[in-house]
């Protein structure tokens, strides 16, 4: 039966497996289309844009995803201390009002724990956020065991990064995105095992390659051409990787080269029955992007270690059965329509920012609690009762089985996770009623501000003052400045410094990703069938798995 998404009036199916897995939760069938679902979650995780503020306990200055909000933020090691009574913002239910509205208030009122990240597990990494186990790193987000790595997000295990995007147990690389293992790399996409490259698409176990494509453990190659090491060596001197506008020049080529080749329909490795993109070690999932060990999942993005779930985004850590749930994991078990909870955490439904908490109910900034609503601690038996009472008084109210409404979310659509798979622009955001966050930037207190076009177009001919400048981006005209650490970087590894923004550059880097929607399409090839994130208007030539295997190995 096709059901009309209450948000964008789309007709939407839900099969009957995913039937059998509402009942099995207790819930009734979602009333918006998985896209809705998906955006409305992802509006919940501010990752990456990052203010400086002030504890509202302590006065305390530190860097927090929220900026002007209604409740109290906290530093976290203060968020965590006993210094505060999460019970003074405890509500008794009133009857005679909406659960929502009440849940507003409370969520309004509570203290929020003012930046993501692990307590204790980081070391001289101030500017970061949703991280843990950092050494000396700056303006990193979604990530964790990190040393010496710069303005990325989603990047594990790896050293001396800069300006990357979900890579793996990598080191020194720069501008990569979607690669695993890779050492001296730059503008590299989808890469394994790549070493001392530039501009490598979907390539293993390539060393010294530029521009190619497809190509398994090559060495020597340019554009796909087998050369010498000498004639290699020669070549890429002429290509002068070293300049601004050498790099330029390859990154141009190399995206006219691209599109001659043809694209894997998806990626998705040592998965068992399982469609989505960018999925990794999973059996049994569907739709699920940007995942690894999922299983029985559906609808699940950004998500590691996951069971049994459905509309999860981010980030899992061993969860299982959740329904509906934004930025929650480490150890939780059946949990319904949350918003951040962390860390052992059992049979909540309708709480944010909870953690360690265990039968809970429309609870804010808990922390290991049991049988609790509103933030009001009572009986189990108690618990209970009120609990399937307020279930039926959510139901009178059309309010049981919604996600909380958009307005709830503290932050700007252009602040959060949505912007970055699903970009819109201000005025559509504020039509689909969406919040917006005006950027000012605050003035750079430096001696200068040059322009990007004013840089050297080598690193070689940049001085250490360039530490007291700052840039105007070529783009946006946004300052920016150089630390010192990044400096370091770029005369080790010969790069020049970059001309725009770190926003516009991560932008940049999302953009050369196909958007996380699924489309219907034909192998450019065998004509089959194909599910892909490739809408079929765009220009590149889109394989599917065993006519790409068939044309790479
Ligand atoms: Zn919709
Ligand atoms: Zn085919």
């Amino acid at each position: 039966m096709s059901h009309t998404c209450t948000d964008c009036s789309a007709n939407f199916e839900i099969p009957e497996n995913e039937h059998a897995f509402h009942e099995d939760m207790g819930v009734p069938a979602p009333k918006q289309c998985p896209q809705c679902r998906l955006v409305r979650r992802m509006n919940e995780r501010n990752a990456r844009n990052l203010y400086k503020r002030k504890c509202d306990l302590t006065g305390k200055e530190y860097i927090s995803p929220y900026s002007d909000v209604p409740f109290p933020v906290y530093h976290p090691d203060v968020w965590f201390s006993d210094d505060w009574d999460e019970y003074d913002y405890g509500k008794d239910i009133d009857w005679d009002r909406p659960f929502f509205d009440q849940f507003e208030e409370l969520l309004n009122s509570a203290p929020h724990q003012g930046q993501f990240i692990c307590p204790g597990t980081l070391e001289n990494s101030d500017y970061v956020n949703c991280a843990g186990y950092l050494k000396d790193c700056y303006l990193v987000a979604e990530c964790d065991y990190n040393e010496k790595c710069l303005y990325s997000n989603r990047i594990y295990h790896s050293l001396n990064l800069m300006d990357c995007s979900n890579v793996y147990e990598s080191e020194l690389c720069y501008q990569c995105l979607d690669c695993t293992k890779c050492h001296s790399c730059q503008h590299c996409m989808d890469c394994h095992n790549c070493s001392t490259s530039y501009f490598l698409r979907n390539c293993i176990g390539c060393n010294d390659c530029i521009g190619c494509m497809n190509q398994r453990q090559k060495r020597y190659m340019i554009f796909d051409e087998q050369l010498t090491k000498e004639e290699y060596e020669k070549k890429k001197k002429e290509i002068k990787l070293h300049e601004f506008s050498g790099i330029e020049k390859a990154r141009k080529k190399a995206e006219d080269f691209f599109l001659t080749q043809p694209h894997r329909y998806v990626q998705m490795e040592r998965v068992e029955n399982c469609s989505g993109d960018h999925l990794f070690d999973s059996k049994n999932s569907d739709y699920c992007f940007d995942g690894k060990d999922l299983e029985d999942c559906k609808y699940c993005n950004c998500i590691f270690n996951g069971k049994s779930s459905m509309d999860h985004m981010a980030w899992g850590g061993g969860s299982e059965r959740i329904y509906q749930c934004a930025a929650c994991g480490d150890t939780a078990y059946n949990l319904k329509f949350c918003t951040n909870c962390t860390t052992n955490l059992n049979d909540l439904e309708y709480c944010g920012h909870c953690t360690g908490c265990k039968n809970c109910f429309g609870c804010v900034g808990m922390k290991k609690k049991r049988y609790c609503i509103l933030n009001k601690q009572y009986k189990k038996e108690e618990y209970e009762e009120l609990r399937e009472k307020l279930i039926k008084h959510m139901k009178k109210h059309d309010e049981w089985g919604e996600y909380f409404p958009k307005h709830f979310t503290p932050f700007g659509y252009n602040e959060t996770l949505a912007m970055e798979y699903f970009p819109i622009s201000k005025e559509e955001a504020l039509a689909k009623g969406y919040k917006w966050k005006e950027v000012v930037d605050e003035k750079p207190d430096v001696e200068k501000v040059i322009p990007a076009n004013k840089l050297p177009e080598t690193i070689e001919d940049v001085p250490d003052d360039v530490l007291n400048w700052a840039v105007s981006c070529e783009e946006t005209d946004r300052p920016f400045r150089i630390v010192k650490l990044e400096l370091d970087l770029y005369r080790q590894m010969d790069i020049p410094v970059p001309h725009f923004h770190p926003d516009e550059r991560h932008k940049r880097r999302m953009a050369l990703r196909p958007p996380r929607v699924f489309f219907d399409r034909k192998c450019d090839k065998c004509g089959k069938d194909v599910q892909t994130t490739f809408a079929p208007e765009r220009l590149e030539t889109v394989f599917c798995e065993k006519c790409y295997l068939a044309e790479v190995y």
